[in-house]
């Protein structure tokens, strides 16, 4: 008897499982756009998601109604005032006129420590532990001469070290030095061109801070 009940539910398998095939190939036509539409809400999440990631640092830098500022200086101009960089602060000039939806507050500011900017490996803590949300590389570095070698190391090793937005410039490149830069050739190879267009104003500006 017993015997008799196996083989005959061994006999129904094959037909328990044509029923569910066949049932589920029946909800096929309600499944599929469930399916799809869940794939699409997955695959919008995602991309927004990563889109947000890229560029969160950047909005919310301009959805702040203060944003801190570190600046870092080249050593050579060490007894500097900083009077040029903190009126262009002030004014968001030069490398501040990006900032054109958020206050600016200045909460650190010091040297390189001298070449080769031994001060580079420490100080963008400080700055970022003080608040900082961007660190400004001052535009003596580009201006001095010669500028200084280590701009684009110095910003690639806080960027990766602190997680903070780097600039190259604070205030706009006086037109006295980019006269002399511009005949020297100083910046002519295309790897400047980056690093010096926040600090590139126009030319009644750049006379301005002559
Ligand atoms: S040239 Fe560069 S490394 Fe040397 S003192 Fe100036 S900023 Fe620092």
């Amino acid at each position: 008897m017993t015997r008799n009940l196996r083989i005959t539910s061994r006999r129904r398998r094959p037909l328990i499982c044509l029923y569910s095939f066949a049932f589920l190939f029946c909800l096929l036509p309600f499944l599929a756009p469930l399916w799809l539409q869940f794939t699409l809400i997955y695959a919008h999440t995602f991309t927004r998601h990563s889109t947000l990631n890229h560029s969160a640092k950047s909005r919310e830098i301009s959805m702040k109604k203060t944003t801190k500022i570190g600046i870092i200086i080249c050593d050579r101009y060490r007894t500097c005032a900083g009077g040029k960089c903190l009126r262009a602060l002030r004014n968001k000039e030069g490398a501040f006129s990006m900032y054109t939806d958020t206050d600016l507050e200045l909460v650190g500011y010091t040297t390189c420590a001298g070449c080769p900017g031994g001060n580079i490996e420490y100080t963008g803590e400080e700055m970022v532990k003080n608040g900082a949300d961007v660190i400004h590389l001052a535009t003596g570095m580009l201006v001095g001469y010669p500028p200084c070698p280590h701009i684009q190391t110095f910003k690639d090793f806080i960027t990766m070290r602190y997680g903070v937005q780097v600039v190259v410039g604070t205030h706009p490149i006086p037109q006295k030095y980019l006269d002399l830069h511009t005949g020297l050739g100083t910046w002519s190879n295309p790897s400047w061109a980056p690093l010096i267009e926040q600090a590139m104003s126009d030319e009644q500006t750049r006379k301005a801070y002559d």
